[in-house]
């Protein structure tokens, strides 16, 4: 495994949308490797291959240690609800801010194996899923913000 570089804010690259995953090569398992190292080295709880620098739809999530959600072309299915809450980015490094995210959310997506399969999750999981699917469409918690937290 291997600690990746991490992309921020101003580079033009997180503003991009990002290609599907057509077939899941040794490269890409390699990659969700790599890119979970890098978000645990970051003290991060999610990331985004956008923000290493690969406009791919894979993002990786751990809201609770040890239990990594590995996301591959993941599409949200369903919402519900609605939260007002802090949220930060690995990208922009100093800055907080409320944001308006679901309550619930429901994400269909392919894991390593190329197997379907979907997560749910409310509150700071919700809000994790939307951040990093979010990332795939070149769109920053920046864009939701309702506030910025000083
Ligand atoms: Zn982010």
């Amino acid at each position: 495994m291997a600690k990746l570089k991490i992309v921020k804010h101003g580079d033009e690259i997180l503003r991009k949308v990002c290609r599907p995953v057509e077939q899941i090569t040794p490269r890409i398992v390699t990659l969700l490797d790599d890119m979970i190292e890098t978000m645990r080295d970051a003290d991060g709880c999610g990331l985004a291959a956008p923000q290493v620098g690969i406009l791919r739809r894979i993002a990786v999530v751990e809201v609770e240690e040890g239990q990594v959600i590995e996301l591959i072309n993941p599409k949200i299915i369903a919402y519900a609800g609605e939260q007002r809450e802090q949220e930060g980015c690995l990208s922009i490094p100093g800055r907080w801010g409320i944001t308006k995210r679901p309550m619930h959310v429901t994400v269909r997506a392919l894991n390593r194996h190329g197997k379907v399969f979907e997560v749910s999750g409310s509150e700071l999981l919700a809000r994790a899923l939307c951040h990093e699917i979010d990332h795939l469409d070149g769109k920053l918690f920046l864009d939701c913000m309702i506030e910025e937290v000083k």
